[in-house]
């Protein structure tokens, strides 16, 4: 392990304890991790208070443990780098790629399209969200699981935003800074966040910081098609039974379960070396039950 040339990570926000699509997530990014030998962190990110549960980042954790998931380095907290995103933020100010935007929320179609584009800070008043203006809209990357993805980010996404309007900074900005900075290279998550990528590519890009390779994964959903979260009341995992938990997570991966196996540790270095990507399904969703 500490092959420094791979560096993952698993980044829950903690509005819970983990569900199975989490776990997912979790043991995905660190079979890949491990697999090549590399580095994997856990990062909490608590931007957004009001979806959060004070008791989650223990919870989370504790979870991890009993399932073997072991991570390297210090944990790190979003909350406590408020100070790094101010920076990139006025780095990105400085470029003139910001400007300040008092649409309603409610009344924005999901593409936005760039109605506060001309406005400035000057002539704006409080409270206002902050967006960042796409000016090289085409954006390209080759997905580990999903293959090759080309958005048109104007046309598909629009102007969107880096600093919401309660002031707490938006998640696209915080996970690229934090993903750069702490050199993560490999970002492997659920596809929910597919979409979510060519905006931090773009930030990425505006900063000149490095873009990871990432692979999103099929997304596990219940039985009436909805993707597992606290919203659709997801149970959290069973910890009492780790092994069959993660054969289960195995098992919707693709990969081998390990039935031979007889602790977690025994479980996890095995699939990490029979880790193959190829085998994760690469259709959108998997049910998780
Ligand atoms: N914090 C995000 C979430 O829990 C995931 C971030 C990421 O993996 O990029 O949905």
């Amino acid at each position: 392990m500490g092959n420094a040339s791979y560096i993952g990570r698993f980044a829950p926000s903690p509005s819970g304890p983990l569900h199975f699509g989490s776990l997912v997530a979790a043991l995905a990014s660190y079979l890949d991790a491990r697999n090549h030998d590399g580095l994997w962190l856990l990062r909490i990110e608590d931007l957004d208070p009001p979806r959060e549960s004070s008791m989650a980042p223990k919870e989370i954790m504790t979870q991890l443990h009993a399932c073997g998931l072991e991570w390297d380095q210090e944990v790190t907290y979003q909350s406590a780098r408020i100070d790094v995103y101010e920076r990139y933020l006025e780095n990105l100010a400085e470029q003139n790629v910001l400007y300040p935007c008092v649409c309603a929320r409610k009344k924005i179609p999901s593409v936005y399209s760039g109605t506060c584009r001309d406005r400035t800070y000057s002539s704006t008043e409080k409270p206002y969200a902050i967006r960042f203006r796409i000016n090289n809209p085409l954006v390209q990357f080759n997905d580990i699981f999903v293959g090759e993805a080309s958005y048109d980010t104007t046309r598909e996404i629009g102007d969107f935003i880096v600093k919401r309007k309660d002031e707490l900074f938006a998640y696209q900005l915080a996970v690229i800074v934090d993903d750069c900075e702490q050199k993560v290279n490999h970002v492997i998550r659920g596809n929910d966040l597919l979409s979510s990528t060519p905006r931090q590519i773009l930030i990425a890009a505006q900063l000149s910081l490095p873009v990871p390779r990432y692979g999103h994964l099929p997304l596990v959903v219940d039985r009436n098609g909805n993707k597992l979260s606290k919203q659709t009341h997801a149970a959290p995992i069973d910890t009492s039974s780790p092994l069959s938990t993660l054969r289960h997570a195995l098992r919707v991966l693709g990969q081998d379960t390990q039935d031979h196996a007889t602790n977690t540790k025994q479980l996890l270095s095995n699939a990490s070396r029979k880790w193959k990507r190829s085998l994760v399904p690469n259709n959108n969703h998997v049910h998780g039950n």
